[in-house]
């Protein structure tokens, strides 16, 4: 996994954030062994022209549920707790093996295709070896766990579990998976959220990510009913009740953190737990949106995410990147949330929100080789400005030519190397068909 990536423009995304015109990126062993211009390649026998294109660390969705990319178009329409209720549960409940696989692989052929290279996964509550084992074909980068839900109102048969059950099924996984493809695939508990949750699984989830040295990937204050329904469950506010129970930390995200009170964006800070912002899911469902700048100001980190293709409708990190920047300008003004941070949000941030901050989020030495190439030659891109705000503004997903993980090639020239799409989009149909006609 030796190549020489030439004569580019590199956003670095380093504590710098330098950009580099005319630079190239030189790989050994799937780590970065040099940036900058005219670099020595001695032996590399594989070189990329990537002139008139620039090169991004791999980009990063820090919220995700590919078992739910089967049911895109199939949930429009409802608000939060209706949408689960009515559609995505007893979908998640009809899953078998052979549709989860489905659902994983269309879901990392959008990823690879839009130029993602990781992501933190939550998944249903059974069949989550064939999310991993998708993404160990695809080559993706998998931050992942099943979904945990032992309680909760209006859960079908095939989704309700013991505790223990969870827990045990939890702990399978990790054993399986945590640290395998060379750190590739790593669990995360992915308690659903506090409604679907007994205290007890959520104290022992917080005891064995501790123990265990795993992250936990849950949601949070979404939706104004939800946020309602915790405080007369519980007597507090989702993110205190999580603190109560121990279990924020730096190895805590928790995804979307839209309506939280000035209580909960200190002890988000307090704490170093992360935020995942996944603007189109929160507008779909109509749940509102999170004050990124604000919690950015707080000193919270957040990252950015297309939550699931049930409710978005697409897993488009462009999408998120241009949307998330548009939203809060009305707000905070024209300068208030400038193009860099946003794209901090898809690289450095979502990163540290997978635990994977020393190992890929920027282009440095020493780093994992995941990069991402957007072509500049499109018509929508003419002319380009600051290369930043161009692709947080301009860029598209169909712009990517090439993607790489580890320095491995899963996509060039726009074509997957690890993925058959043709083979993947004709099982969706036929695996979504069938849940849609089971379900009815
Ligand atoms: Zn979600």
């Amino acid at each position: 996994m030796d190549l020489v990536i030439r004569n580019t423009t590199v956003v670095t995304m380093n504590a710098g954030r330098e950009v580099l015109a005319g630079a190239d990126v030189l790989v050994r062993d799937g780590h970065i062994a040099a940036v900058g211009p005219g670099l020595e390649a001695k032996g590399v026998r594989q070189t990329i022209d990537a002139a008139g294109c620039v090169v991004t660390p791999g980009l990063i969705h820090g919220h995700l549920h590919a078992c739910q990319t089967l049911f895109r178009n199939h949930a429009d329409g409802l608000e939060l707790l209706d949408w689960l209720r009515e559609r995505i549960w007893p979908l998640e409940a009809a899953h078998t093996p052979e549709s989860m696989r489905a659902s994983a692989d269309l879901t990392f052929l959008e990823l690879i295709r839009s130029g993602a290279t990781a992501c933190l996964d939550m998944g249903s509550v059974r069949h989550y070896d064939a999310v991993f084992e998708s993404a160990r074909d695809a080559g993706l980068r998998l931050v992942g766990g099943k979904c945990m839900m032992d309680a909760g109102q209006g859960v079908p048969g095939g989704l309700k579990e013991s505790t223990e059950a969870s827990i045990g099924e939890s702990l399978r996984l990790l054993e399986r998976w945590h640290g395998a493809e060379d750190g590739r695939l790593r669990y995360a508990f992915a308690p659903r959220f506090v409604l679907s949750c007994t205290e007890g699984l959520l104290r022992r989830v917080a005891a064995l990510a501790k123990d265990k040295g795993v992250r936990i990937h849950t949601h949070a204050s979404e939706n104004p009913t939800e946020c309602d329904l915790v405080r007369e469950k519980t007597g507090l506010d989702n993110v205190a009740y999580f603190h109560s129970l121990g279990l924020l930390g730096p190895h805590t995200t928790l995804a979307h953190c839209v309506w939280l009170t000035v209580n909960e964006y200190r002890l988000m800070r307090e704490t170093g737990a992360h935020a995942c912002h996944c603007p189109s899911a929160n507008l779909k469902l109509a749940s509102g949106f999170a004050k990124v700048p604000e919690l950015l100001d707080a000193r919270v980190n957040v990252a950015l995410g297309a939550d699931g293709a049930a409710c978005n409708n697409n897993l488009d990190i462009f999408t998120e990147l241009r949307l998330a920047a548009l939203l809060q300008l009305p707000r905070v003004g024209p300068t208030g949330f400038p193009a860099m941070r946003v794209l901090e949000m898809a690289t450095v941030n979502g990163a540290k929100a997978l635990g994977l901050e020393a190992e890929v989020g920027s282009i440095e030495v020493g780093k994992r080789a995941d990069l991402t190439i957007v072509d500049l030659s499109g018509p929508h891109l003419c002319p380009t400005g600051d290369p930043v705000a161009t692709l947080v503004y301009s860029a598209r997903s169909d712009d990517v030519r090439d993607v790489f993980v580890g320095g491995r090639a899963l996509l060039r020239d726009r074509r997957p190397t690890t993925l058959d799409p043709a083979a993947i989009v004709a099982t969706a149909r036929r695996q979504a068909a069938r849940l849609a006609e089971q379900v009815g």
